[in-house]
This record gives structure tokens, C-alpha cells and sequence, in this order.
């Protein structure tokens, strides 16, 4: 059995959404679990009709006629049952919001949801009208109930849930299950969401949940890249990567993954591939467990922008414990979460990617010891088994003074799955690209043209 997730971006027209359902056909064998995101660009659609409501006029038309054109197009004569009730719901939860204004933001998990409901009903009436038997499921009808605020990953009672719901429908000569992505109910029964691009975590709770033998992303690329091709010409696909670099390279900032979807398919050892909808035939990226010790070196280069770095120093704290506790304290009572960190005896830097509360942090710093904040910051990741961390570190440094690029702090784990440093954020497209080319693209040691290499390096460990 495999999960197969569209995203959006494989659904944008009744030609790619036609792709999705051959790709379907040809892995019927395999017993696809079928997650599906909304056509492209509806989720942003109905935010934008949230705000139209706000504003006192919304009309669902646009929205409405972009479905039913696609409906047509793909030749699907006999509406999906319960395709009027989803706009009759759209249009009275409009009404609601611009009624309740104050309540708009309860009401925007049932708004999103109509998206993804719309888009299953569509997928399994073609996928009918082929001759494949399908059936569609609103998450909730699968075990995404009880979704508290923090989903716990792990939840086993999740799991469970999912598998009980699910392993029935799932048994060979059933029609195949297409599965809302995205969206679930909270223990109070209201709908609510996994978080922008969440239907990747549905796909992989259910993969977990039905120990399938692999989770497929369908994409509208080849998978990941050693940078981001916006950013870097010479940018080459990555065939294979382990769980522990494509978690670093969500986490940095690789647009590919939702951060928290690779956890459950990584504690069940279930292999991801992403996969191109528009050439299914191409290899892709996989993500396994291990990755043989032959494979050395950086797989990817990320940035992560608009990130403000915390300077904190005591000089109090000399030979004493608990300094960090303490810093650590501060930012738990603020909920600001911490990326990467570099200490010594009496300092401490970290990054945030969230800006809020720093005018309470730097206060209740200051209490023990001397804040500097900074913002317009950005991380630079490499991503990879980094055996050779000192020659790797060398041409970086290199590299980057040779580019005049000043690097603030640094920061690299003992898991050797990431190197990380922070740069000005108006820095971050040359940095990328000197990089890309002196690790990928000239494959032979650079040389130095001055040795003024600034840093604030220390000894530093990984947030
Ligand atoms: N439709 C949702 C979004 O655009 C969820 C997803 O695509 O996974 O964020
Ligand atoms: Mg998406």
C-alpha cells in the first residue's frame, strides 16, 4: 500500500488534475491511499473572500465557476453528491463572518476547509468516470478528530484512530479512498487546520498509521534541489537524502516539506519520494532512513530571511550555573522558539524566526546581563553528511571573504547534518550563489585573496 499526496500545484487545471488521475491509474496495483490539497491558489482565494466578508461583500462566483469550469472540461457530467451543499456552506459561513466579525477567526477553519472538500469530491468522480472505484473522505470521517492546538505528532491515539477508520476501506478490492488533506476537528468538534501546507502532514500521519511501504509528494517539480533555482542557475537535483538532512532543510528553510510532515513516516521508517505530476516518469528525491557512508559532502544550500539574532552577555555569570536556564526560561514564558545557538561561559546568541514580544525579552534580559538585538538577519544552511567539516568550513570562509560577505555567527551540530551561519539578510542571494559555485560548481579548493575573516565564532553547539 502507498500514500500518494497532491499538493495544489499538481491541480491548477483540468489538463494537470487529468495527469494526477492517470498517475492514479497506473499505481492501482500498488493500493494508493490518495491526500489531496485544494486546486491551486483556493486556499488563498477564500482568505481573500474571508476578508471581502469582513468587509461587508463577498461573492463566491469566481471561485464557483473555476470548479464547475473544471468539472466541465474534464468531462464529469453527474455532479459529485454533496457539490451544492459545499457552496451553500461557503456561502452561509460568508455570511456568518460578516455578521460575527469578531467570531471570523472560528469560522476560518470551516471556510479553508471547503477548499480540500471541494477538490476530493472532484479527484474520485473522475477517477469514477474512469473506471477506477473511488471513494471521497473529509479528514474528520478518517480519525482527524480531537486535534488539540499543539498536534502532538506522535499521538498514538491519533494513529490509532486513523488506522481503525482507515484499514477497512483500505482492503485490496476497495475503491480508493481520496482524502482530504489539510484539514481536521478539534476536540470541540469545530473544523480547523494543520497549518499552510498541511495536507503533507496528513499524508504522512496516514502513511504512519497504515505502515504503508512508501509516501509519495506529488509536486510541480523534480523534488529537491542543491539550491533554490530562483536563486542558483547551475542548481542540480538531489536523487537522495537521508530523514535527518531533509528535516534540517525544512527547518532552514526549503520550501518543499512541511517541517513537521517528515516525523511520522521518519519514526516509522517509511521512505518519502517527491515526485513531478507533469513527469512522473523522472526519478524524483527519496528520503530514506540511513544513507550509505559513501555519500559525503553538502546536499543542499537554504536560507532562511528575516530572522533577528539576541546578543546576551553576562559577566555575573562567570563560573556560575544556570545562566543558560535562566536565558532558556525567558524565552519558554515568551513562547519564542530558538533555531540555532552559540554559547561561551558567559554569552550566548541565538536566532529567532518569530520577531514577537522583543521589547518584554530584552527587559527581562537586562535584568542579569546586556542585550543587543538585531534584526535583518539571514541563516545559511548547509544541508548534509558533513564528514569533512574543517575543509568544508574553509572554503566557506573562504568564499565568503573573498565575496566581502561578513558572517555574524555560526553554529554546527555534533549530528554533522548542518552547518549553519548568519549573515545581513541583503547578503543572502550573493552568499548562495559564491557558495553553490565553490562547492558544487568548481569542485576544487578555493583560494584565499585576503585572510580578514571576521567572525563572532565560538564554541558553539545546535538549537
Ligand atoms: N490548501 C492548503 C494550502 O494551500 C493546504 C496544502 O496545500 O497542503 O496551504
Ligand atoms: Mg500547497
Amino acid at each position: 500500500m502507498i500514500v500518494m499526496k497532491f499538493g495544489g500545484s499538481s491541480l491548477t487545471n483540468s489538463g494537470n488534475i487529468k495527469n494526477v488521475a492517470e498517475i492514479i491509474e497506473e499505481n492501482r496495483d500498488r493500493h494508493p491511499v490518495v491526500v489531496i490539497s485544494a486546486l491551486g491558489g483556493t486556499t488563498d482565494d477564500l482568505l481573500q473572500l474571508k476578508e471581502h466578508a469582513l468587509a461587508g461583500h463577498a461573492d463566491i462566483c469566481m471561485i464557483r465557476e473555476r470548479h464547475d469550469s473544471i468539472l466541465d472540461e474534464l468531462g464529469i457530467v453527474t455532479q459529485p453528491e454533496g457539490w451544492n451543499d459545499l457552496w451553500d456552506e461557503l456561502n452561509s459561513v460568508l455570511l456568518r463572518i460578516s455578521f460575527n466579525m469578531d467570531r471570523a477567526d472560528m469560522l476560518e477553519g470551516q471556510l479553508l476547509s471547503i477548499g480540500e472538500r471541494l477538490a476530493a469530491k472532484l479527484l474520485a468522480a473522475l477517477l469514477n468516470d474512469r473506471g477506477l472505484p473511488s471513494v471521497s473522505y473529509d479528514a474528520w470521517d478518517v480519525g482527524f478528530i480531537e486535534i488539540s492546538d499543539k498536534l502532538v505528532l506522535n499521538n498514538p491515539d491519533l494513529l490509532n484512530r486513523i488506522y481503525n477508520c482507515l484499514h477497512k476501506v483500505t482492503a485490496a478490492e476497495s475503491p480508493i479512498p481520496v482524502i482530504t488533506g489539510y484539514i481536521a476537528r478539534k476536540c470541540d468538534g469545530k473544523i480547523t487546520t494543520l497549518g499552510r501546507n498541511g495536507s503533507d502532514l496528513t499524508a504522512s500521519l496516514i502513511g504512519a498509521a497504515l505502515k504503508v511501504n512508501e509516501i509519495q509528494y506529488w509536486k510541480d517539480v523534480d523534488g529537491i534541489m542543491t539550491a533554490d533555482p530562483k536563486k542558483v542557475n547551475s542548481a542540480k537535483h538531489v536523487p537522495l537524502i537521508s530523514f535527518q538532512e531533509a528535516s534540517e532543510l525544512a527547518f532552514f528553510g526549503s520550501k518543499i516539506l512541511h517541517p513537521s510532515s517528515i516525523k511520522p513516516a521518519w519514526d516509522n521508517g517509511i521512505p518519502i519520494s517527491i515526485k513531478n505530476t507533469a513527469a512522473p516518469d523522472r526519478h524524483g528525491t527519496t528520503i530514506v532512513l540511513g544513507l550509505p557512508d559513501e555519500s559525503p559532502g553538502i546536499k543542499a544550500i537554504t536560507s532562511k530571511r528575516n530572522v533577528t539574532l539576541v546578543d546576551i552577555t553576562s559577566l555575573d555569570m562567570v563560573g556560575q550555573y544556570g545562566f543558560l536556564a535562566r536565558v532558556f526560561e525567558i524565552f519558554r514564558d515568551l513562547k519564542l522558539s530558538v533555531d540555532l545557538m552559540a554559547t561561551s561561559e558567559v554569552s550566548v546568541s541565538l536566532s529567532l524566526d518569530e520577531a514577537h514580544s522583543l521589547p518584554q525579552l530584552k527587559d527581562r534580559l537586562e535584568k542579569f546581563s546586556r542585550v543587543n538585538i538585531l534584526s535583518g538577519k539571514a541563516i545559511i544552511s548547509l544541508i548534509g553528511h558533513v564528514s569533512q567539516t574543517t575543509s568544508i568550513l574553509q572554503q566557506v570562509f573562504v568564499t565568503l571573504n573573498n565575496s566581502h560577505i561578513e558572517v555574524i555567527m555560526i553554529s554546527q551540530g555534533m549530528s554533522r547534518a548542518n552547518i549553519s551561519f548568519v549573515v545581513d539578510d541583503e547578503n543572502v542571494t550573493t552568499c548562495i550563489q559564491q557558495l553553490h559555485n565553490c562547492l558544487y560548481d568548481l569542485q576544487q579548493p578555493v583560494a584565499m585573496k585576503s585572510s580578514n575573516i571576521n567572525t563572532q565564532n565560538r564554541d558553539t553547539i545546535h538549537a
